[in-house]
């Protein structure tokens, strides 16, 4: 018998098996995204009830099969108990682990989207950050992690970096005053708004919640996330219904 395997990862589903065990997801710094059972978990004294809840983050021992794994034990650092007490963060939560389930594939290296969503779910149990602020910057962050980040550096017609005050999701990007005409959707974005998108896809996941915006700046991060996001992810997450109905 092989040793069992010790990753880091957080649990970003669960879904109940047969009647005690449990289908986790878990995204993890040394496997990426992985599939695993939990026999027994459902049992009312079983030590692995609340360690395979969603938000559970810590260090999972694995048995490794064949074609699947088997958690053995479970010793968890953080379980975001706090977004146990407030429904609306507790949506926000969901659909950034359903966002990062749909994103992340299976042995690929996720180590950037599972810091990502650490940070994430602790700026959202902080008072600091509105939490559509919040939103914000993870949709746009988990773009630029996987490369997929709108241009926001230079124009994307002429290259300059002044006077970038035009977005357009058609172009995917920025557009500067004098090139404005090249795109039809084209809507003056405040500098400060380009500013904050330039600093959110350049900066460390560890700095990335250190900052408030004006609601003016929030309005246009979230109508530019939306049209880009409509467009170029194109994707019903289920969570974002129910978010939608409450905010
Ligand atoms: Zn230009």
């Amino acid at each position: 018998m092989g040793a069992n395997l010790i990753v880091t990862g957080l649990v970003i589903s669960a879904m109940p098996m047969g009647e005690y065990d449990k289908r986790i997801t878990l995204l993890t710094k040394e496997r990426g995204k992985i599939t695993a059972f939990a026999r027994g978990a459902r049992r009312p004294n079983s030590q692995l009830l609340a360690a395979t809840n969603p938000f559970s983050f810590g260090e999972f021992e694995l048995f490794e099969g064949r074609s699947t794994y088997t958690i053995a034990k479970a010793t968890i650092s953080n379980y975001f108990r706090t977004l146990a007490f407030d429904p609306e963060a507790a949506y926000y939560g969901f659909y950034f682990l359903e966002f990062a389930d749909y994103y992340c594939q299976e042995n690929n290296d996720e180590k950037e989207m599972l810091k990502l969503l650490y940070q994430t779910l602790r700026a959202l149990e902080s008072e600091k950050y509105d939490n559509r602020l919040v939103r914000a910057i993870f949709e746009l962050k988990a773009l630029a992690v996987n490369g997929e980040a709108p241009n926001v550096f230079g124009c994307l017609a002429c290259g300059t970096r002044e006077c970038l005050c035009y977005f357009s999701v058609r172009k995917g990007g920025i557009l500067c005053n004098e090139c404005r005409q090249m795109a039809e959707d084209a809507w003056r974005m405040n500098e400060s708004t380009v500013y904050t998108m330039q600093y959110i896809i350049s900066s460390d996941i560890a700095k990335l919640y250190s900052f408030a915006v004006s609601e003016q700046v929030l309005e246009e991060l979230q109508k530019m996330m939306e049209q880009y996001m409509k467009l170029y992810v194109n994707h019903t997450f289920k969570s974002l219904r129910i978010l939608e109905e409450i905010g």
